[in-house]
């Protein structure tokens, strides 16, 4: 019997999604490799597929959650998605969600490109958010659907631009999580367990996340001048003792050391000294001698 959304992949996070349109009564059919991963889901009333093609084939939209996008491009290989709309939440690169979009629309289908901004316990919860672009016709017709998993933000027709968006945030997180890692690392090298200096570390990084906005603002206009909170060369001699004081402790510097690096290159390239950390930002720009 036909149902409304079909899932196909069932790890940690495709579970969550099926999991989810379940629980708002959707009529849902699942595939997995490991078929034994879809029973929890059956015993709730999901209908199990024996293939992708035969998922595709039950209802008029797929999600798709798999590993990377080989995965998924090995997956849809001949499904038949001929009038069916294929939502593809999996992670990637822009170039690779434009290669499953020209697979889908090659046989017929049309395709919505995701990248979920959650872990699996966030999905449908109020912090999930998720970015989507591609066929905007399944965006809009899909939307309460896609509601369930998070508030859905729209980026375009490119079926690249919503990863963009997607390893954007990523970037940051990464970036993140390598300070995290060192700072505990530089804890536990004096004894003091992770745990202790966790709330410490939160706080501090909450508070540094809101200039953002001021950063975003210096980059998009160019100008970087600042004199009045944390000048390059300040900055550049701050981390220069993170680094020695690691050094001290015995602690690597491979994660922060590229991040000193390119303050030090930035103030070998000019009179840059009063400019605020944004102006690294040219660094890493396309056409870049560093890059
Ligand atoms: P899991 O490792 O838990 O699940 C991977 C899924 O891919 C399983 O369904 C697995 O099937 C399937 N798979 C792997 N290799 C193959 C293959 N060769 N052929 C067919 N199926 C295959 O990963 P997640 O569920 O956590 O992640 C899925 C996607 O969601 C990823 O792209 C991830 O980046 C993204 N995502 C995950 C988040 C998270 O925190 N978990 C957060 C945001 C996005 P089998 O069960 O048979 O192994």
């Amino acid at each position: 019997k036909d149902t409304e959304v079909s899932v196909l992949g069932l790890g940690a996070m495709g579970r969550e999604l099926a999991r989810a349109l379940l629980d708002a009564g959707h009529r849902v059919t699942v595939w997995n490799r490991t078929a034994a991963r879809a029973e929890a889901l059956a015993e709730r009333g999901a209908v199990v597929a024996g293939s992708p093609g035969e998922a595709v084939g039950a209802s008029p939209l797929t999600v798709v959650c798999l590993l990377d996008e080989d995965t998924v491009l090995q997956a849809l290989d001949g499904v038949g998605a001929a009038g069916r709309a294929v939502v593809n939440l999996t992670n990637g690169t822009p170039e690779q969600a434009r290669r499953v979009a020209e697979l889908v629309r090659g046989q017929g289908g049309d395709y919505l490109d995701g990248g979920i901004m959650a872990v699996p316990p966030m999905i449908g919860g109020p912090h999930a958010f998720l970015y989507y672009s591609g066929s905007e016709r399944v965006f809009r017709e899909h939307r309460p659907l896609l509601d369930t998993f998070g508030a859905a933000h729209y980026k375009g027709e490119d079926p690249g631009a919503a990863a963009l968006w997607d390893v954007a945030l990523l970037s940051a997180m990464y970036g993140m999580f390598g300070g995290l890692l060192h700072a505990f690392a530089l804890a536990r090298s004096a004894g003091i367990d992770a745990g202790e200096v966790a709330g410490d570390v939160g706080a501090w990084l909450t508070a540094m996340g809101e200039a953002g906005p001021e950063y975003a603002r210096r980059i998009d206009t160019g100008d970087h001048t600042t004199d009045v909170v944390s000048n390059l060369g300040m900055q550049a001699a701050g981390i220069r003792n993170v680094l020695a004081t690691a050094e001290e402790q015995g602690v690597s510097t491979a994660l922060l050391g590229p991040l000193a690096d390119f303050m030090r290159l930035r103030l070998a390239g000019g009179d840059h000294a009063a400019e605020d950390l944004t102006g690294l930002v040219q660094l890493l720009a396309p056409g870049a001698e560093t890059v």
